[in-house]
């Protein structure tokens, strides 16, 4: 494939499909390369919030994903000890209207599958499955990247490589700019039941929140109301990577005491019986960029810790803002891929930080998980998501904004 305008990405995550839509419409041809010879759809709910949302949309995604998403019309935040709601968040119609985008929730592998197939169905974009970046050169005319495949080994030339590849970033550790990401000494740990199996009230399109003593509890329908998804976040010190080691059910029951946990809780984690886990790890430093026609996007830019549900929607912001500088200064991509990671630093920065100061709310205990309890009462669920007007009110570069044909 000729250089001009092709662009590499490496990694086919939430990052790297919505990037090469992203970079298609700004008129680049692009190559995935994922390592996977299928992607995973392992993988629990996530959330999207109105930021990420606007720009699936304006990718012409909302048809596709209509049939897999859940738009919640709140997050209720229980306490773990009572099972008293401590305050309803309005998502829903009224998120809507406030922020112009919906606010979802979908099975993480349905959108790596839809990503995927509006990418195969545009003719600008091509994904080679089984095939690892281990490699790549930057040069005068752009950057020639190696690939490794079971059977071949796989050069690609382009303007740009795009690193997508998630936290444990090869692209990364390549350019040697990254500090190694940190253990939190917290896994998460997730499973998917059958809606059936659980009280009327669980089933409703509410993101239910609660905060327990040594661990927290977020649950919420997806796939289309058929299945409950079940994340848990606990203190603990097994640190090996990966996202799906398995986990034992004897194991996360104990984390929830007769004393210190709501016998509704404890009978909803009780019903799996099979439970998938993996460490949450950080990274010290903030949004680490590339060098050269080489930078990062995602997770292998900015970790995000599960707790303000930002992992997919600020790699899909990192997405459009990708796009629009490449596709603007592309007779210079050194140039246009520093203006973006410029244009990203501090808002991935500031989702970061967000995040780390949620986990240490949601771990309060005693009279501060009282007080804490007590504050977002008196506060309410308006004020309480008016506190997240500048996550959710994020506006993506005008070329992604004024896009929605289907693709
Ligand atoms: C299987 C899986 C399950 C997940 N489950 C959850 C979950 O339940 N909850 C949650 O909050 N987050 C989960 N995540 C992470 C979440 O998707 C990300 O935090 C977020 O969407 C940002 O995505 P990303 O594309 O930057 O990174 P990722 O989603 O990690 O995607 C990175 C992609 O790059 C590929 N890759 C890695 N190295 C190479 C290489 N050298 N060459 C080519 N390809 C490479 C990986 O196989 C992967 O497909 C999961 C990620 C994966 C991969």
């Amino acid at each position: 494939m000729a250089t001009a305008r092709h662009v590499i990405v490496a990694g086919a995550g939430i990052a790297g499909l919505t990037a090469a839509l992203a970079l298609a419409r700004a008129g680049l041809r692009v190559t995935v390369l994922e390592q996977a010879a299928r992607p995973e759809e392992t993988g629990a709910g996530i959330q999207l919030s109105p930021n990420a949302t606007r720009v699936l949309i304006a990718l012409g995604l909302r048809d596709l994903l209509a049939p897999m998403v859940m738009a919640p019309q709140a997050t209720r935040v229980m306490a773990g000890g009572s099972g008293h709601a401590i305050v309803r968040i309005p998502l829903g119609g009224e998120a809507e209207r406030r922020y112009g985008a919906p606010y979802w929730t979908i099975h993480r592998g349905d959108l790596q599958a839809a990503l995927a197939a509006a990418a195969k169905s545009t003719i600008d974009i091509t994904i080679k499955l089984g095939t690892r970046v281990d490699d790549f050169v930057a040069h005068i005319k752009g950057v020639t990247v190696q690939g490794r495949s079971d059977r071949q080994v796989v050069d690609e030339r382009g303007v740009a490589l795009i690193g997508a590849d998630g936290i444990w970033s090869s692209v990364a550790t390549q350019l040697r700019r990254q500090r190694k990401p940190r253990f939190t000494h917290r896994t998460a740990w997730r499973a998917l039941i059958p809606a059936d199996a659980v009280p009327a009230e669980f089933r409703e399109p509410l993101v239910h929140l609660w905060l327990g003593l040594d661990a927290h509890l977020v649950h919420y329908p997806v796939k289309g109301g058929r299945l409950i998804n079940i994340v848990v976040i606990v203190h603990d010190e097994w640190n090996e990577t990966g996202w799906s080691a398995e986990g034992s059910r004897v194991e996360i029951l104990r984390h929830f005491a007769r004393w210190s946990w709501a016998e509704k809780a404890r009978e909803l984690i009780a019903i799996p019986d099979q439970w998938l886990k993996w460490a949450l790890y950080d990274r010290n430093s903030a949004f680490r960029g590339g060098v050269g026609p080489v930078t990062l996007i995602g997770d292998a830019a900015h970790p995000m810790l599960p707790f303000l549900a930002q992992g997919a929607g600020m790699a899909i912001e990192d997405a459009a803002v990708l796009a629009d500088m490449l596709g603007k200064y592309l007779d210079d991509p050194a140039d246009a891929l520093r203006a973006y990671e410029g244009a990203r630093r501090l808002r991935t920065a500031r989702a970061q930080q967000a995040s780390r100061r949620q986990a240490r709310i949601y771990g309060l205990t005693g009279p501060e998980a009282l007080i804490r309890n007590l504050g977002m009462r008196l506060l309410g669920g308006e004020r309480l998501r008016a506190r997240y007007d500048w996550l959710y009110n994020w506006q993506p570069p005008e070329f992604i904004a004024h896009q929605s044909q289907p693709l």
